[in-house]
């Protein structure tokens, strides 16, 4: 029996991966051709141009990593990061505590603040710390989509400018869901991930680098550690009249990010961010009903990952397990401390829709027995 038969079609309502539309299906199944193939060069040259609008920046090495969103952030600290580096983490969730890692592995100096688990980065305490030590990077998760939280990028990024250090984002559930304006915000490392806001499968990781940061990595005193995520080398396959290989492009991955890349600047930007706005706020009226509430405060709360407690008396992995197999709809559960406290709905890029959103609250209702 060939098991792909066996998989049924599922509402993806947790934490990605998200729904993926015809378009970008259609896209995987065009044909492979040779990845230094002129006509797919004019590809990639695509996907880097609607990546910068995407980012909202004029960053040259705008261009997606081979890998999901976690490759995305290993080349930005290991391009970056010299052993005994200055660093400052913002933690408050699962990704800062990965960046954290990811960092000390890397021989950094790593300093971190952490807040309670969904609630935002205080923006004050971050400016006392910058006041106080000098770092060469500073690094924050956007959308830390194991809270539901918003972190205040742009204030941060402000307070940032003011000092020698690089800004290094995380954008994976932020980008294509919430305005990710890289320029304005002055951030100079910033990488994404194609399965959530992007609704692309899961296999790349959107990243640019400023100026600033191509300077540091070009200035290192010594070799990036990891061979195969050495931008120095990569941007030679992605820029230029001549294109030198390095590996080979995850061509039919591409090709979908491409098709995606594409419907998202055919709907506009704005009116993406308002859709996931108003699927948000359709499902926030729907689980008022139910008397379910948000884990996080109203001003930080994002539309794309909602982080809901789960009600009194009600057996969580039961009601996730049954949603799947007898309704075909996936949601989250909680990570680390919030394990077994919340529930993580996502609607992300293709999911945020009022049908979907309708088509969970009634599967809901039927559950807890409204
Ligand atoms: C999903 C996610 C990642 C990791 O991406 P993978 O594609 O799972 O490797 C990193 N950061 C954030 C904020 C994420 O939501």
């Amino acid at each position: 029996m060939n098991k792909l038969k066996e998989i049924k079609e599922t509402l993806l309502m947790g934490p990605g991966p998200s729904c993926v539309p015809p378009q970008v299906y259609k896209a995987l199944a065009t044909a492979t051709i040779g990845h230094l193939d002129p006509a797919f060069i004019g590809i990639m040259d695509d996907i880097k141009a609607m990546l910068q609008q995407i980012f909202q920046t004029e960053n040259d090495v705008t261009i997606p990593m081979s890998g999901t969103g976690s490759a995305g952030m290993e080349t930005c600290f290991v391009n970056l990061v010299e052993s005994g580096d200055k660093l400052l983490v913002l933690i408050n969730g699962v990704f800062g505590m990965r960046m954290q890692d990811v960092a000390n592995r890397l021989g950094a100096d790593v300093d971190t603040l952490e807040f309670e688990w969904g609630t935002a980065v205080d923006v004050d305490a971050v400016k006392m710390k910058l006041d106080g030590a000098t770092y060469d990077i500073v690094a924050v998760v956007h959308a830390e989509t194991s809270t539901g939280v918003c972190n205040p990028v742009d204030l941060i990024g402000s307070l940032v400018k003011d000092t020698d250090a690089l800004f290094l984002v995380d954008t994976v559930t932020s980008l294509g869901g919430i305005p990710v304006k890289v320029d304005e915000w002055g951030i100079d490392a910033v990488y994404s991930g194609t399965q959530k806001c992007l609704s692309c499968p899961p296999g790349l990781s959107p990243l640019s680098f400023s100026k600033r940061a191509m300077n540091k990595l070009a200035n290192r005193k010594t070799k990036v550690p990891n061979w195969y995520l050495d931008l120095s080398m990569i941007v030679n396959y992605w820029q230029g009249a001549k294109r030198t290989y390095h590996h080979t492009a995850p061509i039919n991955m591409l090709y979908a990010l491409y098709a995606a890349l594409e419907c998202m600047l055919e709907e506009g930007m704005e009116s993406v961010f308002a859709r996931h706005q108003a699927a948000h706020e359709q499902l926030k009226a729907g689980l008022a009903e139910l008397g379910i509430p948000f884990l996080v405060k109203e001003d930080s709360r994002l539309p794309m990952l909602n982080a809901v407690k789960i009600p009194e008396g009600v057996d969580e992995a039961d009601i996730r397990m049954t949603l799947l197999k007898e309704r075909q709809i996936e949601i989250g559960a909680g990570l680390g401390p919030l394990a077994g406290k919340i529930w993580r709905i996502g609607l992300m890029g293709h999911t945020a829709r009022a049908e979907n959103v309708e088509r969970l609250l009634t599967a809901l209702r039927a559950q807890l027995g409204f």
